[in-house]
C-alpha cells in the first residue's frame, strides 16, 4: 500500500516539478487551470485520502526520530490561496509537530540585519515541519519588483549594483544547500494564479462583509505590476530550483487542487526520508518487559492481566481486515484508474 502511493503521488506531482537548471517562462510554462485531466473535485479524493494519510502517518516517525526536518516555502501573489493551502494541508496533523511562520514587510529590528536573518530564526527544528507563509524568496519578490523595498535595506553600495539579484539566488541556493546537508528537507511550492482569477477573488473579498478584511486597496492597486511579478517569478523559478530544494509550480485555480498538489508533494517528501521510529535496544526491551511485569501484578482482582494488549491484537486484526475489504479495494481500484489518467494527461501541461 504505502508503495501504491509513493508512486501514484511521485507521478502525479512529477509535472508541477520545476526541473534544476531549466529555464522558466510562466506564462508559457505553467497553466494556473490544470487538472491534470480531473474533470471534477471528486476524481481527486483518492490522492487526497492518500496524502492526508501519508502525512499524518510519516509526520509522528518524522516527530519520533528527531533526525530531519522539513521547511515548507510557500510563495503566492495575494488570494494565490495561501492561507488555504496551510489550513488544508495541515488538517490531519499533530500540531505539535508543525510551525506556521508568516513574514510581512521587514521590521525596523530586521533591517538592523541581513536579508536572510529573519528567515533563519524560524527555521523548523530537528522532527518539525516549519511552513513559511512567504519566505525568503520575497526578497527576490516583491522588493525586486519594488526597488525602493531595497533602497530601505541599508545595504553598502557593492552589495548593491546590478548583479544583486543573481548574487541573491546564489545565496539563497547555498543558504539552502546547507540546510539540506544538514538534516533539513526544503519543498518550494508556488502557486500559480491566474490574473483573471485573482480578479474574481479580490472581488469576493470586496463583496462577502466577512472576506472585507483580507482586502485593501493597495492589494488591486498591485496588480499594475503584474507583468513584473511574473517575470521575478519566472527569473526565481529558473535559478533556484536545485536538486537540493526544488520548486514546484502548483496550478492555483482551482483550489482543490491547489491543496491536493500541495499536500502531495509534501507527503511525497516526508515518504523519501522515510523515518522511522527508533528502534528499541536489548536493555530496554528487557526494561519494559519488567515494567510489564510489575504493571500486571498490580491488576486488582478479577481484572486483566494487560487489557491493553488484548485491545491492541483486536485493532491490528480490524486494521488487517479493512485492508482487504471492499472499500480498500476500490481505493486501490481508484488510485490505479488516476494513475492511469495520469499517464494520459502527461506531456499536455508542459
Ligand atoms: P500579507 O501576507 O497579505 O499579510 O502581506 C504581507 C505583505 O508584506 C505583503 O505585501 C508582502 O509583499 C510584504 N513583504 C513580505 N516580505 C517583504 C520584504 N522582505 N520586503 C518588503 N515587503 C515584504
Ligand atoms: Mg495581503
Amino acid at each position: 500500500m504505502a508503495d501504491d502511493r509513493a508512486k501514484l503521488l511521485a507521478e502525479f506531482i512529477k509535472p508541477l516539478r520545476v526541473e534544476p537548471g531549466s529555464k522558466v517562462r510562466l506564462t508559457k510554462d505553467f497553466d494556473p487551470g490544470y487538472k491534470a485531466g480531473f474533470l471534477k473535485k471528486k476524481d481527486g479524493i483518492p490522492l487526497l485520502q492518500a496524502g492526508v494519510a501519508v502525512l499524518e502517518e510519516y509526520q509522528a516517525r518524522l516527530a519520533a526520530q528527531d533526525t530531519w526536518g522539513v521547511l515548507v516555502c510557500l510563495q503566492a501573489l495575494d488570494a494565490g490561496g495561501k492561507d488555504g493551502t496551510i489550513r488544508h494541508v495541515m488538517s490531519g496533523v499533530n500540531p505539535q509537530g508543525v510551525r506556521v511562520s508568516g513574514f510581512k514587510v521587514p521590521s525596523a529590528e530586521e533591517l538592523e540585519h541581513d536579508y536572510l536573518w529573519r528567515y533563519a530564526q524560524r527555521l523548523p527544528g530537528r522532527g518539525e515541519i516549519g511552513i513559511f507563509n512567504r519566505s525568503q524568496y520575497e526578497e527576490v519578490l516583491v522588493v525586486r519588483v519594488h526597488p525602493e523595498l531595497l533602497d530601505r535595506q541599508k545595504l553598502p553600495a557593492a552589495a548593491r549594483g546590478s548583479g544583486v539579484w543573481n548574487r541573491r539566488y546564489r545565496e539563497i541556493n547555498d543558504w539552502e544547500r546547507h540546510l539540506a546537508d544538514n538534516g533539513f528537507k526544503i519543498v518550494k511550492l508556488f502557486l500559480n494564479l491566474s490574473k483573471e482569477e485573482q480578479r474574481i477573488r479580490f472581488l469576493r473579498r470586496v463583496d462577502l462583509p466577512e472576506k472585507n478584511w483580507k482586502f485593501s486597496a493597495a492589494d488591486a492597486r498591485e496588480r499594475e505590476y503584474w507583468d513584473d511579478y511574473q517575470a521575478a517569478f519566472s527569473d526565481m523559478l529558473s535559478h533556484t530550483s536545485t536538486e537540493w530544494a526544488p520548486w514546484y509550480v502548483i496550478p492555483a485555480d482551482h483550489k482543490w487542487f491547489a491543496r491536493i498538489c500541495a499536500s502531495s508533494v509534501l507527503a511525497y517528501t516526508l515518504m523519501e526520508i522515510d523515518p522511522k521510529y527508533p528502534e528499541v535496544d536489548k536493555a530496554r526491551e528487557k526494561d519494559l518487559a519488567e515494567t510489564r511485569k510489575l504493571l500486571e501484578a498490580e491488576a486488582p482482582k478479577g481484572a486483566a492481566a494487560d487489557p491493553a494488549r488484548a485491545e491492541l491484537a483486536a485493532r491490528a486484526r480490524e486494521d488487517k481486515a479493512a485492508r482487504q475489504s471492499k472499500h480498500a479495494r476500490k481505493l486501490r481500484k481508484r488510485m490505479k484508474k488516476v494513475r492511469a489518467k495520469l499517464a494520459e494527461a502527461e506531456g499536455s501541461h508542459r
